[in-house]
C-alpha cells in the first residue's frame, strides 16, 4: 500500500504539527498524566490519504457514516491493530454494519439506540464499547441526551451486558468564543465526575471524546482523552 511522496510528506508534517500542539496543550492544562488519542476523522479524505496515514503508523480511524465505515473496513482489512471509530450520528436501522466492524460508537444519544445496540450486539454475541453523547450546548441542530436525561437514566448503564460504556462525549458549538466552547468541555467534565458518583465509582467513565480541528487544543486542556480531528490532517491537500 503506498501513498504519493508529496501527499505523505504533506500529512507527515500536519500529522506532526497535530502532535505538538496536542502536547502543549496536555502541558499548558491540568491533566498532565493524560495521553489523548488523536482519531483520524476520514470521512472526507481520499483513499489515498488514508492509506497515507496508515504508513504513518495511525491505527484509530472515525467514519460518520455506517456505510462508508463497513467498507474502509474491509478495504483495509489486511492493516493490523486498526480501530474504527463511529461519529457521527447513527439510525438503530444501521446499527448492525457498525457493530459487525467492531467499531466504538463515540454517538449514542438516546436509550433508544443504547438498546438497539445492546440487542444487536447480544445477537452477535459480541461487547460493544461506546461513548454516550451529551448535548450539552442545547443546540437543536446537535443530537445527544439532555445532561438531565443521562444522569436520571444512569441507574440502567451497568445492566446492558454486551455494551461497555466508556465514556462520555460531546461537540462544542459553532462559535469564535473560546469561552464558550471552553465551558462546554468543562462541563462534559463534571457531568462525567457526577455520573462516576452516583454509580459509585463502578463504572469509571475514562473516555472524554471532546476537541475537532478547530477547538481541539481546548478540549485536551479540559481533559479529553480523545480528539477527533480530519480537516487539520489534510490542510495544504484540499487547497
Ligand atoms: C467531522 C467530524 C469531526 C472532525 O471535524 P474536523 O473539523 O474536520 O476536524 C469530529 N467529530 C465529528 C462528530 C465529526 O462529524
Amino acid at each position: 500500500m503506498t501513498s504519493s511522496p508529496e501527499i505523505l510528506e504533506i500529512i507527515r508534517r500536519n500529522w506532526l504539527d497535530i502532535q505538538h500542539r496536542m502536547q502543549a496543550a496536555v502541558e499548558r492544562g491540568k491533566f498532565r498524566d493524560h495521553h489523548p488519542k488523536l482519531i483520524a476523522v476520514t470521512k472526507y479524505a481520499e483513499p489515498e490519504w488514508i492509506e497515507a496515514l496508515v504508513e504513518l503508523g495511525i491505527r484509530d480511524f472515525g467514519e460518520s457514516r455506517p456505510q462508508q465505515l463497513a467498507e474502509r473496513k474491509d478495504w483495509l482489512a489486511e492493516v493490523d491493530n486498526l480501530i474504527w471509530h463511529q461519529i457521527g450520528h447513527l439510525q438503530r436501522n444501521k446499527v448492525r454494519p457498525v457493530i459487525e466492524a467492531g467499531a466504538i460508537i463515540h454517538s449514542v444519544d438516546s436509550w433508544r439506540l443504547l438498546n438497539r445496540i445492546e440487542e444487536i450486539s447480544g445477537e452477535l454475541n459480541h461487547t460493544t464499547h461506546l461513548l454516550l453523547q451529551i448535548n450539552i450546548s442545547g443546540e437543536k441542530q446537535k443530537t445527544g441526551f439532555n445532561p438531565d436525561e443521562f444522569l436520571s437514566g444512569i441507574d440502567r448503564i451497568p445492566s446492558y451486558s454486551h455494551c461497555h460504556v466508556n465514556g462520555l462525549m460531546t461537540m462544542a458549538p459553532d462559535t469564535e468564543d473560546e469561552a464558550v466552547i471552553r465551558n462546554v468541555f468543562r462541563e462534559l467534565r463534571i457531568i462525567r465526575d457526577r455520573a462516576r458518583q452516583m454509580l459509585h465509582e463502578n463504572l469509571e467513565l475514562p473516555e472524554l471524546s471532546m476537541g475537532m480541528s478547530g477547538d481541539f487544543e481546548i478540549a485536551i486542556e479540559e481533559g479529553a482523552t480523545m480528539v477527533r480531528i480530519g480537516s487539520e490532517l489534510y490542510r495544504d491537500l484540499t487547497l
